[in-house]
């Protein structure tokens, strides 16, 4: 085998509150993390020596600054193994969007050198790795429903949320995931529900509850910045969603349906408004 394509699926989250800056700089953050199946593909084809890459998306940095080379450096670093590797990125989940389609382009690194490799790395070791290149590696790497605590790495796994209609809206503008945390005046932040419960309404199948539970800590700073966001999620809920959120630190609004017609419907619409409106699905 010379050549291993991964499915490299983004994530959206279902509530977010940020408690603290820590010392190291980072924030404390309480979240619920949810894979969706819109996906890039990442291709990793053997190369003698060093690292190229490719990317479908003119705004992916092709340099050392790329997750995916990141996580190949961990990985030879960490192995000794002196290989080369060209990664093609086809790139469908849109870039700095709150998404964490750069985070979950590396997890697709790690566990395809991993196979393609024969590295035989737990996935404990992998995730271990993939937080020393970002917060968000870990959970990709393992996916599905998460209650996510430190700085997005002490997760635990919690009841599938999987298999839920979810209406997606990105306003085409990059929102850098510092800037936000940066300027989040934690003294005034909103009330964000309490994260608890929502975790019970995940256990207890209750979508109605969970979508209308969800909030976002982060919203209030973006929408100042971007107020066509509320509006987006005013839209939303007019055309039937049980709940529409910004996910991670934006710009990009979700809406989660339980009916497929009010969904194409408000699909529809907002495609007159709105740069990209994907329809996908939590997984
Ligand atoms: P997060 O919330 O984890 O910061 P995001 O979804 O908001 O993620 P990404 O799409 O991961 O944002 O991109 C954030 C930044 O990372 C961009 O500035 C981009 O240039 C850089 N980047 C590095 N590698 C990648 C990659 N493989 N795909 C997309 N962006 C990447």
């Amino acid at each position: 085998m010379n050549e291993i394509v991964v499915d490299s699926f983004g994530k959206v989250n279902l509530a977010l509150d940020v408690l603290y800056k820590r010392d190291d700089g980072y924030h404390e953050i309480n979240t619920i993390m949810q894979q969706i199946d819109l996906k890039d593909t990442v291709t990793l084809r053997d190369r003698k020596k060093g690292i190229k890459i490719e990317c479908n998306d003119k705004d992916v940095p092709l340099d050392h600054t790329n997750l995916v080379y990141k996580a190949w450096e961990k990985i030879v670093n960490k192995t000794g193994i002196n290989r080369g590797i060209h990664i093609i990125i086809q790139k469908r989940i849109p870039v700095s969007a709150g998404l964490a389609g750069g985070s979950s382009n590396a997890a697709a690194v790690f566990k395809g050198l991993n196979i393609l490799w024969n590295l035989k790395l737990s996935e404990e070791e992998l995730m271990k790795m993939g937080l020393q290149i970002g917060a968000d590696v870990p959970f990709c790497i393992t996916g599905g429903t998460a209650w996510a605590k430190g700085i997005g790495e002490k997760l635990t796994k919690i009841k599938s949320f999987s298999n839920n209609m979810i209406l997606l809206t990105n306003i085409g503008v990059p929102v850098s995931t510092a800037h936000v945390y940066d300027n989040l005046d934690l003294y005034n932040k909103e009330k964000v529900a309490d994260i608890e419960k929502i975790v019970r309404y995940i256990e207890e199948d209750n979508i109605v509850k969970v979508a209308t539970s969800m909030t976002n800590v982060l919203e209030g700073f973006v929408i100042k910045e971007y107020p066509i966001i509320k509006e987006i999620k005013k839209d939303m809920i007019e055309y039937g969603a049980l709940g529409s959120i910004m996910s991670g630190s934006g710009p990009t609004v979700f809406g989660i349906f339980d009916d497929e017609k009010k969904l194409y419907n408000c699909k529809e619409m907002l495609e007159k408004k709105v740069e990209k409106v994907i329809v996908t699905r939590t997984i």
